[in-house]
């Protein structure tokens, strides 16, 4: 394993296809994405699943820091570049290695039921391990579709009036609002009184 990945599974709290998935891009946009040292990277994920960890750690694209950008299209692509970047350049990455996946389909169902017995639990992890490694190991082109895009329009930090909620009180972006029974709410508040 080396030092990215060890890192990666640190900070994830465990080794899984999908934090391989985020490793293999991770790695490739190191290599491939020409960058000065101190030039921060920006990342589009189209997804939020364990994937997203890899690039956080590896990258170091973070919510808190405003370089991670989350679009819920469910897939796995990433989209990277540095804002202090002139040449236009943005990779986007999309994970094809769902092509691995398949062997796993038939004991999957029952997995996510809890109903494997002892030997097709060993067998499953047997599979997921051997995706893993598979992940790790393949060749970029194999599992990686990459393109060079325009850079996505910079979304602009909007600063929206703070609202207090009419049922919990605390106070909340305006834009975030809901009005249910009369009242403006919070988004939670609004789940409580309408579902
Ligand atoms: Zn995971
Ligand atoms: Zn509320």
């Amino acid at each position: 394993m080396d030092e990215d990945l060890r890192k990666a599974v640190e900070f994830h709290g465990h080794l899984c296809p999908g934090l391989a998935i985020g490793y293999r891009v991770s790695k490739y946009v190191k290599e491939h994405y020409p960058r000065s040292e101190d030039e921060e990277l920006v990342a589009v994920v189209e997804n939020s699943s364990c994937s997203v960890d890899a690039i956080q750690d590896i990258l170091g694209c973070t919510f808190g820091k405003g370089n991670l950008i989350y679009k819920n299209r469910g897939k796995q692509v990433f989209t990277i570049y540095s804002r202090g970047n002139d040449k236009d350049r943005a990779l986007r990455i999309y994970f094809k290695g769902d092509l691995f996946s398949g062997s796993m389909d038939a004991l999957k169902g029952k997995y996510f039921k809890g109903e494997l017995s002892v030997d097709e639990k060993k067998e499953f992890d047997r599979l997921r391990d051997e995706i893993i490694q598979r992940i790790i190991n393949a060749p970029d082109e194999e599992i990686l579709s990459v393109t060079e895009v325009d850079l996505p329009v910079p979304e602009k930090a909007r600063i929206y009036p703070s609202l207090i909620c009419q049922e919990c009180e605390e106070c909340f972006m305006e834009i975030c609002g809901r009005t249910a029974k009369g009242k403006i709410v919070c988004q939670e508040c609004f789940e409580k009184l309408v579902c």
